[in-house]
């Protein structure tokens, strides 16, 4: 397995870089994706969510209510903390076990993680940026994800800054381009990625240490 991570902020293109990478063959793992799941209605972590907060925070149809949660969470430092220690290491394991499923082939696992600059991980053989200007990300926002303005501008400026992502970069996406300009980017990445030595067979995911602050801002919530 080569094992690398790739981050970006809100609306910089992870995904789509991702499925660019997976259509060449790299296993995606998409933590956005992975929070999403471990919180379907009737999985284990409503379930703890809704004894330590009570049934309300759970909508008729099982799943969460976020806003009834976040009310809870958001005025409370010690609720948040509860909250991340429910839902945080369900998304750890899950990411732990998709990747060590993986362990024993030669495929390139792509970890992506939206928040990877703001809560490192170790284990990782280097780390895609997919990058473009705030303006970018603001304008996408807007005109694919229904964002108004300052509620882009806002999401933004809760992250961490393009030159904070860019410090810690080992391959830089930019995707400030069109579409087409990807393709010669994500084609000399796959070939940078495919290049990389194979980790061991018996390669353990290092466990990330995990701020308590809410690192939570996904288009899932
Ligand atoms: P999020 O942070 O919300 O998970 P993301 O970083 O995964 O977003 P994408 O979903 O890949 O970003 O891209 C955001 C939006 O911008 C999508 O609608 C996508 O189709 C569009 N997009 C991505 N790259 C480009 C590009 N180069 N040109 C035009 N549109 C793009």
């Amino acid at each position: 397995m080569i094992l690398v991570g790739l981050t970006g902020g809100i609306g910089s293109g992870k995904s789509t870089v991702s499925a660019a990478l997976a259509q060449r063959g790299a296993v995606v793992v998409d933590a956005d994706a992975i929070a999403r799941e471990v919180q379907q209605p009737g999985s284990p972590v409503i379930a703890a969510l809704a004894e330590r907060f009570g049934s309300h925070i759970v909508q008729a149809d099982g799943n969460l209510d976020r806003a009834a949660l976040a009310a809870i969470a958001f005025a409370d430092a010690d609720a948040l903390k509860a909250l991340n220690a429910i839902v945080h290491p369900a998304i750890g394991n899950e990411i732990n076990s998709r990747v060590m499923a993986q362990v024993a082939t030669d495929h390139v696992v792509v970890l992506d993680i939206p928040l990877l600059t703001e809560n490192p991980r170790e284990g990782l053989q280097g780390k895609i940026v997919v990058d473009v200007s705030e303006a970018t990300q603001v304008e996408r926002l807007v005109r694919y994800r229904g964002f108004d303005e300052a509620d882009a501008r806002a999401r933004i400026g809760k992250q961490a800054t393009r030159e904070q992502r860019l410090e810690g970069a080992t391959w830089v996406v930019d995707n400030s381009g069109d579409l087409d300009a990807l393709v010669p980017q994500v084609d000399a990445l796959w070939a940078a990625l495919t290049a990389l030595p194979q980790l061991p067979a018996d390669f353990e995911m290092p466990q990330p240490k995990r701020r308590d602050a809410d690192q939570s801002d996904r288009k899932s919530e």
